[in-house]
């Protein structure tokens, strides 16, 4: 057992169990079956889990939202060259190019976050994540390099008129989807929902979003130590909306005995090492998703007083030997927002 700082009403546990664990609810009339389905998609391994009336109708369920995610990603993957983000990436400087369908409202929306962040959401992250290798196994840039990047990054450098749905690269930036593409492809499963009987569950890794909870039957989460997933410490009830972790844990890399984060500042074009994680709590998972990175790149007291001056309901994990210490100590501290605190504590 481990000793747990619990700052708040938070339940701290420390058993091992898996990242999120479904708790059956009682055996309703309505939603007599449950199904199951894990596919790889949006760089990982997503778990969805449906509660129905009969078989038919759960694996109905879960297909068509396994279809919207893979949509969802056809669209925003920069991966893929397919894709209509990767298709503004290749536009020719100064030259309009039309957003397609739900790329136009979402690229005002992420413009949106980034000014109420103070600048730490930017998905124009391109230039930086090339200049650190961040796709390639992490390299260390020279001074000037991480200058020219800095410069060339930015959503400043875009001209986005969601009103027309024109957007005008003004330098050779590039927009990355990796802070807010799974909030946004669970936004999209939740509106597909057709409202009939049975919650569910969909976790895509770093985020879970559930729907249809009847009163009593909340899904049991856990949020991870935030350098070894598969040990929980967080145990909390969701009965709605969506939960998203930013962390280190999995996807830093180690350059020359270095570490080198997969989140960037881009006010500074550094990357971001720190042992703690933060989640956070919103009806709408884009907000989520957005809102975990932020508060990752903020920090933990600036993420904090941010998180709390917005209501916003988040927690930060941090090690008992230091936010930026290396290994992370068995100990944590937990540290809440008002808003967390009197959704989650029980
Ligand atoms: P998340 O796991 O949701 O916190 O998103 C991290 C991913 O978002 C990174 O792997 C990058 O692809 C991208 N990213 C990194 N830094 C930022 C940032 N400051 N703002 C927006 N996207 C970022
Ligand atoms: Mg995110």
């Amino acid at each position: 057992m481990k000793s747990v700082v619990a700052f708040g009403a938070l339940v701290c546990l420390a058993a091992a169990s898996p990242q999120v664990a479904a708790r059956r609810p009682a055996a309703s009339p309505q939603a007599a079956v449950r199904v199951e389905r894990a596919v790889y998609v949006m760089g990982t391994r997503a778990r969805l889990v449906a509660d129905a009336v009969d078989r038919t109708a759960g694996l109905a369920r879960l297909e068509r939202m396994v279809r919207t995610l893979e949509e969802t990603e056809a669209g925003l993957s920069t991966w893929r060259e397919d894709s209509a983000l990767s298709a503004l990436n290749r536009q020719p400087v100064a030259v309009p190019w039309a957003a397609p369908g739900r790329l136009c409202p979402l690229l005002g929306e992420l413009e949106r976050w980034h000014r109420e962040t103070g600048g730490a959401f930017d998905p124009a992250v391109g230039p930086l994540i090339s200049v650190w290798g961040l796709r390639t196994g992490g390299r260390q840039p020279t001074p000037r390099e991480l200058r020219t990047a800095t410069a060339r990054a930015g959503f400043r450098h875009l001209s986005i008129d969601p009103e027309r749905c024109r957007v005008v690269r003004r330098a050779d930036v590039t927009v990355d989807a990796g802070a807010f593409g799974k909030g946004e492809a669970l936004r999209r499963v939740l509106e597909i929902d057709d409202g009939r009987a049975g919650s569910w569950l969909v976790d895509l890794g770093g985020q879970v979003a559930v729907a249809g909870v009847a009163p009593g039957e909340a899904w049991a989460v856990a949020v991870a130590h935030p350098m070894r997933r598969d040990d929980p410490v967080i145990d909390i009830s969701l009965s709605r909306g969506s939960l998203a972790t930013s962390g280190g844990s999995e996807r830093d890399l180690t350059v020359g005995g270095a570490r080198v984060g997969h989140i960037l500042d881009p006010r500074t074009g550094r990357t971001v090492v720190r042992c703690a994680s933060v989640s956070v709590w919103h009806d709408d998972s884009l907000a989520a998703d957005v809102l975990s990175t932020s508060l990752y790149v903020m920090g933990v007291e600036a993420g904090l007083r941010w998180a709390e001056a917005h209501g916003i309901a988040a927690s930060f994990v941090v090690p008992a030997d230091g936010v930026d210490g290396d290994a992370g100590s068995d100990t944590v501290t937990v540290r809440s927002t008002t808003a967390f605190r009197q959704r989650f504590q029980r």
